[in-house]
């Protein structure tokens, strides 16, 4: 697999994030990756935070990569872990909403 850009843009639209399939709205900045493999390509998008918290996994590329593993591995962080890994205030709040809404099962 060849990644073919990895960067950092502005959303015009609103856009799922593959991540975590929460709503990435108009105006915020998000990751898109574009990948090919066996004369295939496909791009994803992400939250910056959603990115952040991936990054920082130890995860098996075997296992995986997305919306599962993310939701699995936030729910064992804390609120320092959060502020630790992740840049972004507004993402900070989103992402600790979001593991209180796994742990509330
Ligand atoms: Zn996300």
């Amino acid at each position: 697999m060849k990644i073919l850009t990895d960067r950092i843009v502005t959303a015009r639209k609103s856009h799922v994030c593959f991540l975590c399939c929460e709503i990435i709205e108009a105006g915020r900045r998000y990751r898109i990756a574009t990948f090919a493999d066996a004369g295939r390509a496909w791009s994803t998008k992400e939250h910056l935070g959603c990115a952040e918290i991936m990054q920082s996994m130890d995860y098996d590329s075997d296992m995986g990569y997305g919306e599962g593993k993310l939701l699995e591995q936030l729910a064992e962080y804390t609120d320092d872990d959060i502020d630790t890994l992740v840049t972004d205030v507004d993402e900070q709040q989103r992402l600790i909403a979001l593991r209180n809404s796994i742990m509330e099962g």
